[in-house]
C-alpha cells in the first residue's frame, strides 16, 4: 500500500489502478481506525477492483471548542491496518493541501443538516458536505462507502450527490458494534471504564424502545422512557431522541404514515465531556399490525 500525501501523486496512483478498466472505491475516514471502518474496506473490495482510503481530520466540521486538538491521530497504526486489509492507496493530504490560501466554497445540503446533530453542531455538515465533495473530485471513485453508524452525515452526502449529479455511487454500510452493542467509534477512546460500562445502555434503552414501539405503545411514551433510561443510566445531556423518515430525515406525519414507510431512531447522548451517537431502523409495519 502506499501513502500519498500529494494531489498530483494521487491523481497518477489513481490513473495507474484505473489503467486495464479497474474499478475503485473511495473510503473517506479521520483515521484512528476501528474494526467498523475496516468493515467499509471489506465491504468496499467486494463492490470495487481497489480500495484507496483517506485519513483527514477535517477542520472545517469541529466547531469552536469541539475536539479537534484532542482527536486522536495515529498514523502508523492506521497504515498498517490498512496494509493488512488489502487497501490498494492511502489518501493522507495535510490541511493546507485541502484548504490552501484563499479557499471559500462552502456545499451546504440544507434541510438535510437541520436539526439533530445540525442542532448542537451548527456548520458541522457544510463542513462534511464540502470535505467529502472535494475527496470526491480529487480521487474520482467509482463508489464511495459510509458508515449508518453517522446516519445524518449519509443523508447530507446522498443528497448532495444526487443534487450536484456527482458521478458516484454511495454505498452504506451497517453498523459494526462492540459485543455489549455499543457502536464502535473513535471517540469511545474518551469513555473511561465506568463510562464503557454505561455507555452500553444506549444501544439497549434504543432497542427497548424500538421493541416497544413496534408492540404498539405510543411513540411519545416509549421516547420519553428511553430519556428516562438514559439520564438513569449517567447520560446528561440528552440531545435528541428522536423518530425520523428514514431517506429524508423529515419528522413523520403519524396519522399519514404508510406500513412500508421506513423510519429511523435516532439519539445523541453525553456521557461526561464524550458525545455519543447511535441510530437503529424501525419497522412501522410491525406497529401499525401490533394497535
Ligand atoms: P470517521 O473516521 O469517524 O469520520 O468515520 C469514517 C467512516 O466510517 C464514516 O463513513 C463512518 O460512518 C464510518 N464508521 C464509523 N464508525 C462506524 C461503525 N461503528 N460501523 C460502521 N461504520 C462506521
Amino acid at each position: 500500500m502506499k501513502t500519498v500525501s500529494d494531489i498530483a501523486v494521487l491523481r497518477s496512483a489513481v490513473r495507474n489502478l484505473r489503467k486495464n478498466g479497474g474499478t475503485v472505491a473511495l473510503v473517506p475516514t479521520m483515521g484512528a481506525l476501528h474494526d467498523g471502518h475496516l468493515s467499509l474496506v471489506h465491504a468496499a473490495q467486494k463492490g470495487a477492483d481497489h480500495v484507496i482510503v483517506s485519513i483527514f481530520v477535517n477542520p472545517m466540521q469541529f466547531g469552536a471548542g469541539e475536539d479537534l486538538d484532542a482527536y486522536p491521530r495515529q498514523l502508523a497504526r492506521d497504515e498498517k491496518l490498512l496494509a493488512d486489509a488489502g487497501t490498494a492507496l492511502l489518501w493522507a493530504p495535510d490541511a493546507k493541501t485541502i484548504y490552501p490560501d484563499g479557499f471559500q466554497t462552502v456545499i451546504s445540503t440544507p434541510r438535510a443538516a437541520t436539526g439533530l446533530c445540525g442542532e448542537s453542531r451548527p456548520g458541522h455538515f457544510d463542513g462534511v458536505a464540502t470535505i467529502v465533495c472535494k475527496l470526491l473530485n480529487q480521487v474520482q471513485p467509482d463508489v464511495a462507502l459510509f458508515g449508518e453508524k453517522d446516519y445524518q452525515q449519509l443523508t447530507v452526502i446522498k443528497t448532495m450527490v444526487r443534487d450536484l449529479d456527482m458521478p458516484v455511487r454511495i454505498e452504506a454500510v451497517p453498523t459494526m458494534r462492540e459485543a455489549d452493542g455499543l457502536a464502535m467509534s473513535s471517540r469511545n477512546a474518551y469513555l473511561t471504564q465506568q463510562q464503557r460500562a454505561q455507555a452500553a445502555a444506549l444501544p439497549q434503552a434504543m432497542q427497548d424502545a424500538i421493541a416497544a414501539i413496534e408492540a404498539g405503545s405510543p411513540v411519545e411514551m416509549a421516547l420519553a422512557q428511553l430519556k428516562a433510561a438514559l439520564l438513569q443510566s449517567g447520560f446528561d445531556p440528552i440531545d435528541y431522541t428522536q423518530l425520523r423518515m428514514a431517506d429524508t430525515l423529515a419528522v413523520p406525519d403519524f396519522d399519514t404514515l404508510k406500513p412500508m414507510d421506513a423510519l429511523r431512531l435516532l439519539v445523541a447522548a453525553r456521557i461526561g465531556k464524550t458525545r455519543l451517537i447511535d441510530n437503529m431502523p424501525l419497522d412501522w409495519q410491525a406497529k401499525i399490525a401490533a394497535n
